[in-house]
């Protein structure tokens, strides 16, 4: 499988409200795919694609489906909040961390002249001077800084308050999986891609929005749904995958290697039930792997499509992800292939 374009969705630094790079990369891709009819970015900063029918007969359908399909683009990261007096950086989340998978992080501080290195490491004492009851704590997440070896006044000409912080991490194979940072939702972003680069014919009006601003609340879903005001929704995401040592079975979520997630709900929205049934039955008949899944917490963007205007029958189909939200993401290369098919597969099945 050619990972080359995940590979660089992933080396690309964009958290919520700074996608402006991955939204580029992603521009660039579509205009060398030539698959779209139009390309535009909405207010808020998602890219929209828009790919009229391309029916196989002279028959064309008068009212064909408007499908949206949509994948944040946003990765979880940090926003410079703080240049202390010794060239510290103090950072705020935006986006879900678990502080536990910050210590001694390499991180990209992404400024207006050029990407900085540095380290990201909690408050505290080193484990030679700790006691036995400061080694025992979680810090918070705020209690996390950043040291990017220079001087305080290195830092403060450098570096401004909003200036994006992310963790630095390779994008790897990994036996029969790969790993990176940002998977959620690189993944969900490249699958719509392959999804719509492998399609022929297809009858529906297809709108493919990369959106903005998932991690802190679904935003861009909300305007580019309203702006769409599509028949059927479709969020690409990713989901958790635990099955993974001292969880057990019945919380495992998904499987990998099993294919792709019909989630049929999640923390945010119950998917319409036609519509799991629908990709079940496209999946049976070419072979192609699927499992449905439910995420007892969390949420993605198909359920600020789902609520948008009168209302729209919406689906989530999720990548399953092990050791999610942290540097060393886990996807089976088996389900990014029936993510992107099954869709393609789906597509071509509208009226
Ligand atoms: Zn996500």
């Amino acid at each position: 499988m050619d990972l080359d374009l995940l590979k660089t969705l992933t080396q690309t630094p964009s958290v919520p409200g700074r996608e402006d790079r991955i939204r580029e990369v992603i521009h660039q891709q579509l205009r060398s795919l030539g698959a779209f009819d139009e390309i535009s970015v909405d207010a808020m900063g998602s890219l929209i694609a828009v790919r009229k029918p391309r029916p196989s007969t002279a028959t064309v359908n008068a009212k064909p489906t408007r499908v949206l399909l949509i994948a944040h683009m946003d990765q979880i990261g940090f926003l410079v909040r703080h240049i202390d007096d010794q060239g510290y950086l103090r950072v705020n989340p935006a986006g879900g961390f678990d502080a536990r998978n910050l210590f001694a992080r390499s991180v990209r501080v992404c400024t207006a002249t050029g990407d900085l290195p540095g380290v990201m490491n909690a408050s505290g004492k080193p484990i030679h001077l700790a006691s036995e009851a400061d080694r025992k704590k979680v810090p918070e997440v705020t209690e996390f800084f950043v040291d990017c070896g220079l001087s305080a006044d290195e830092a403060k000409s450098r570096i401004r308050i909003g200036d994006m912080v992310v963790l630095d991490g390779p994008c790897q194979t990994v036996g029969h999986s790969v790993v990176s940072q940002c998977l959620d939702n690189r993944i969900g972003c490249w699958a719509l891609i392959r999804a719509i680069e492998n399609l022929t014919h297809h009858q529906c009006e297809i709108h493919a929005v990369w959106s903005v601003q998932e991690e802190v609340g679904m935003r861009g879903a909300f305007t580019a749904a309203y702006g769409v005001d599509p028949d059927i929704g479709v969020s690409c995401d990713t989901t958790l995958c635990c099955r993974t040592p001292g969880v057990p079975d019945e919380d495992r979520i998904s499987v990998s290697g099993d294919g792709v997630c019909l989630h049929v709900m999640d923390g945010s929205m119950l998917s319409d039930m036609g519509l799991v049934e629908d990709f079940e039955r496209i999946a049976k008949a070419r072979s192609i792997k699927c499992q449905r899944a439910i995420l007892p917490r969390g949420g993605q963007d198909g359920a600020a499509v789902q609520r948008s205007r009168r209302g729209v029958r919406t689906i989530c189909l999720a990548c399953p992800v092990k050791y999610i939200h942290t540097v060393t993401e886990m996807s089976h290369l088996d389900d990014l292939h029936s993510y992107h098919t099954l869709l393609t597969a789906w597509l071509e099945s509208l009226p």
